[in-house]
């Protein structure tokens, strides 16, 4: 790998045997090892590991996770919050984890609306909830730094599934808890 990033350097106009530079592959490389850090992990290992007996039906939510991810597309950061809530079936889940479960899918290369759809489905199918909803709010240096400018603009991905799908009333007692 460092002998492409000398070569990209090369390629951008830049002298790679510069003092600043000489360095810089052997870091990049360690860098995508932690942007990346995702193949590694495992989604519903983190879930499945940590479950306990629910002890009642109220929703559970979690808001403003942090998250780091790189878009596909130009291999550019995306970057900001998660809302996550769930309708517990038999189980929950430790609220960290879910946390864990946003780091596992954001550190790999991604589009926001299939992150947000695999998070959602990684908890359905491993809490077998009633139901899950998720909401991806991020900001996007592919278009901020390039040519579309739109200097302050956020994305919002959502994915609901079951009661937040089918039941509007808990759709928006979601959506007003996400805002507080
Ligand atoms: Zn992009």
């Amino acid at each position: 790998m460092e002998k492409e990033i000398k070569s990209i350097i090369q390629q951008i106009g830049e002298d790679s045997s510069r003092e600043g530079l000489l360095k810089t592959p052997a870091r990049v490389k360690r860098a995508w090892k932690e942007i990346a850090a995702g193949y590694e992990m495992d989604p519903d290992a983190i879930i499945q590991g940590a479950l306990f007996e629910a002890e009642g039906k109220e929703m559970i939510i979690v808001n403003d996770i942090d998250f780091y991810s790189t878009c596909e597309h130009h291999m550019l950061p995306f970057f900001g919050k998660a809302y996550i809530a769930y309708i517990p079936g038999t189980k929950i889940v430790g609220l960290s984890k879910l946390a864990r479960v946003v780091e596992a899918f954001a550190r790999r290369l991604q589009v926001q609306e299939r992150m947000t759809a695999q998070i959602a489905d990684c908890l359905q199918k491993n809490l077998e909830a009633e139901g899950v909803a998720v909401v991806l709010r991020a900001q996007h240096l592919c278009m901020m730094m390039r040519g579309v400018q739109k200097q302050n603009s956020y994305a919002v991905t959502s994915e609901m599934l079951g009661a937040f799908k089918n039941n509007s009333k808990t759709r928006s007692e979601f959506l007003t808890l996400m805002r507080d």
